[in-house]
């Protein structure tokens, strides 16, 4: 990658790397990749911090929390600089995408933690009505997160913060391509009051990912490539570590006949550009009903043209993060036009850009041959698909191997649930483009190849705890029927008790 650059060290000494601006090439600095022994003992410390934060009561733990919302506030300038250098990308974006969903998550959870992790106590069900059951949180130990380039401090924040305030510690593996904005959320956590080796971050590429997971952390979230995930999961197998994989995607958008066109198209597009495609929730590929097909791509076409791409921070679509991508993009048009696509605007590299930049691309006559309406572009390309109805959408849209999230264009609520319900996709949005990963009290991940588990969600903070139940008895007897000795008589007993009790329709209700 042409923005990351291997500098010769001598043997014996850690690998380096120059790392420069995705769109301008300027230099940004060095990446000095931590060695296996390092990332061990970053663990090793953690473990032990850990041990004393899990004795933190969870509301000085929310404290520390909004106090970071108050650092990220004051100094989100110098945070946001850091993130458009690393990534390339605009401000208002950097926004949107890093900065709004980071205090959101923060203020979130440190709202609601105290409620979520305390002891439940939960009724029980028939057999065990003369028990009282409490089911406690227990923190899990050390957790941790590895991160891919296209969101570095949010995805960092989003599954690092409900797992702090469970009670871990948490060491980070940012992507190479970010190193930069990855450690800020180190700084964050620490200007914050964090103990030091309770939020540490280790630098390096994939050979690093891999030495966190053999280091022996508790649990693992990782986001990133359904490639790189499927080794993920293969090694937190072989360990045996819990683990979360949020992956690729290929949102499909279902514009139904009676879609509001004005907003179906902006927010198509908005949906495909932001970030410059580079979003795992972003839409790739559309179906749009032939009654008013015709109508939808051109208006869409006219409005491509308005994008602004260049790069000084104010544009709406920049630089793509390397070349490695564009050559995806390029492999992925080209193939398509090879097969018959039609390009009507964009289909052709940006040379304007010092570094690497595709054109905003709308292909139409796309099908399912080609690879741009099945293997994860990740580019600022939209390939529109005209179908008969919404049936055949959704046939279609459900047609691969991704799963991750979905929209769906119709002014009937009714229908957009149907359509919802039959999507087979981790989360769908009617009207709107990939709001469900900001919704902090809904599960998100993906289903099929698109990921393993859910992230965010009331229930997301106890994943990041042993959640142990604990049984009282109550009566105080001096002998339970189940313990010896086990005549016949207690068995004929028991018998003659689930018989009369789960035989009656009316006492089943009160299992
Ligand atoms: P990659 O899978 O290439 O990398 C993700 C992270 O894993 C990086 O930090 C990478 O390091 C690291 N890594 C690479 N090899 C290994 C290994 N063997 N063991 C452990 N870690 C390893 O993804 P990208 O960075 O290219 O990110 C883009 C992808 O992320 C897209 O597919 C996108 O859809 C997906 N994504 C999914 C999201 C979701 O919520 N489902 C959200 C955002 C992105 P390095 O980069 O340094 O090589």
């Amino acid at each position: 990658m042409a923005v990351l650059e291997p500098i010769r060290t001598s043997k014996g000494q850690p690998r380096r790397f120059r790392v420069a601006h995705p769109a301008t090439l300027e230099p940004l600095g060095e990446l000095v990749v931590t060695p296996a022994d390092e990332v061990r003992e970053a663990v090793r410390k953690a473990r032990e911090a850990q041990k004393k934060w899990a004795r933190v009561p969870v509301a000085d733990r929310a404290r520390l929390m909004l106090r970071a919302v108050d650092i990220l506030l004051e100094r989100q300038e110098e945070y946001i600089d850091v993130i458009m250098r690393d990534t390339g990308r605009g401000r208002v974006e950097t926004i949107l995408m890093e900065i709004i969903p980071a205090v959101d998550t923060m203020a979130y959870y440190a709202r609601h933690a105290e409620r979520l992790l305390a002891d439940r106590t939960v009724s029980n069900q028939t057999l065990l009505k003369a028990k009282k059951l409490v089911i406690t949180c227990r923190p899990m130990g050390v957790f941790g997160v590895i991160t891919p380039w296209n969101g570095p401090f949010v995805l960092a924040v989003n599954p690092a913060v409900p797992a702090l305030l469970a009670g871990n510690a948490v060491v980070i593996k940012p992507s190479e391509v970010t190193p930069f904005s990855g450690r800020l959320f180190v700084d964050l956590f620490r200007a914050a009051g964090f103990p030091t080796d309770l939020v540490q971050c280790v630098d390096g590429d994939g050979e690093t990912g891999a030495a966190l997971i053999e280091a022996g952390v508790d649990k693992l979230s990782f986001t990133g490539s359904t490639a790189t995930g499927r080794k993920v999961g293969e090694a937190c197998g072989r360990n045996l570590i819990p683990f979360t994989l949020e992956l690729g995607g290929k949102d499909a958008a279902i514009v139904c006949a009676d879609a509001d066109l004005d907003r179906a198209v902006s927010g198509v597009i908005s949906g495909c550009m932001f970030n410059t495609g580079q979003f795992c929730c972003g839409i790739e590929r559309v179906y749009v009903v032939e009654s008013i097909a015709e109508e939808f791509i051109r208006r869409v076409v006219a409005e491509v043209r308005e994008l602004r791409q260049h790069w000084d921070g104010t544009q709406d679509v920049s630089a793509m993060i390397s070349p490695a991508q564009v050559d995806i993009i390029e492999d992925h048009v080209n193939d398509a036009v090879s097969r018959g696509a039609r390009v009507l605007i964009g289909g052709r590299r940006n040379d304007s850009f010092r570094g690497a930049a595709y054109e905003p691309t709308v292909l139409v006559d796309v099908n399912h041959g080609m690879k741009v309406m099945t293997d994860e572009t990740f580019g600022p390309v939209l390939p529109i698909m005209v179908v008969r109805d919404e049936d055949e959408a959704l046939a279609l849209a459900n047609d691969s191997i991704y799963g991750l999230s979905g929209t769906v264009w119709t002014k009937d609520q009714d229908k957009a649930l149907a359509l919802a319900r039959r999507m087979e996709t981790g989360s769908v949005c009617v009207n709107e483009t990939s709001l469900t990963f900001g919704a902090h009290n809904a599960p998100f991940g993906g289903v099929k190849q698109s990921g393993v588990g859910r992230v965010h969600g009331e229930a997301a903070i106890r994943q990041f705890c042993h959640e142990v139940p604990v049984i009282f008895d109550r009566l105080g007897l001096k002998k339970e029927q189940n313990w010896y000795p086990l005549s016949e008589d207690k068995g004929d007993g028991m018998q003659k008790f689930i018989r009369i009790f789960y035989g009656s329709k009316l006492l089943r209700k009160l299992v």
